[in-house]
């Protein structure tokens, strides 16, 4: 299925994907990526036979095919829908675990997300399947402001809610680390869709998101 999903023209482009890279062509190269951590060990100045080093390429090949697991899935595989007809309120689900890696750098970015929606048509969805939204895009090379609106164009284009926002909160640890050197500093980023633009709605899921 995931191999279906990845041949060329196999996903139809849609809105969200729009200022995305292309997905990913062929299918996850444990051996390239094996090869390109061995000649980048060599490139810096290492190494690759001393003993620490030695099986560091397979284990970033291996741990790579998992920090980068969202390229080979679709919202679509994890968001799915149930029907709940009484519920017709925000629902919210705050400080989920972002775990991401910044495509500049390829280092890590990591903080919070804040997902909400309000339900059209009774169509809802598992609580911790917004959790495993956001995994989807996490897990690619990403931009903080790129994940954010992703992650609100699924749930919309998805559940169809009558409004959704997002909300992430992230530490980059290419501005902590290296370059500017300003660890601590937070990236807020917010995508707001249908009636949460609406102010006085909006305002309520901000006092929600920011109440501690
Ligand atoms: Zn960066």
């Amino acid at each position: 299925m995931v191999e279906a999903r990845n041949v060329i023209g196999a996903t139809a482009p849609t809105d969200a994907d729009a200022a995305a890279p292309p997905r990913r062509l062929s299918t996850y190269d444990a051996e390239g990526v094996r090869r390109a951590i061995h000649d980048l060990l060599v490139a810096i100045g290492e190494d690759p036979d001393r003993d620490g080093l030695r099986d560091t390429p397979d284990r970033v090949a291996r741990s790579y095919q998992e920090i980068f697991a969202g390229l080979w899935q679709e919202p679509e595989d994890v968001l799915t829908t149930t029907f709940e007809l009484g519920h017709h309120e925000m629902v919210l689900v705050k400080d989920i675990e972002v775990r991401s890696h910044c495509e500049h750098h390829l280092v890590p970015f990591t903080g919070v997300a804040h997902v909400g929606y309000i339900p059209a048509g009774g169509r809802i969805t598992g609580l911790s399947k917004l959790g495993r939204l956001v995994d989807v895009f996490a897990r690619r090379p990403q931009v903080q402001e790129r994940m954010t609106t992703q992650i609100a164009e699924a749930l919309m284009r998805i559940l169809e809610p009558r409004g959704a926002i997002v909300v992430v909160e992230c530490e980059h640890l290419c501005m902590s680390m290296r370059g500017i050197r300003k660890p601590g500093a937070r990236t807020v980023t917010s995508a707001v869709r249908g009636q949460l633009r609406d102010p006085a709605t909006r305002a309520e899921a901000m006092s929600l998101i920011v109440a501690r």
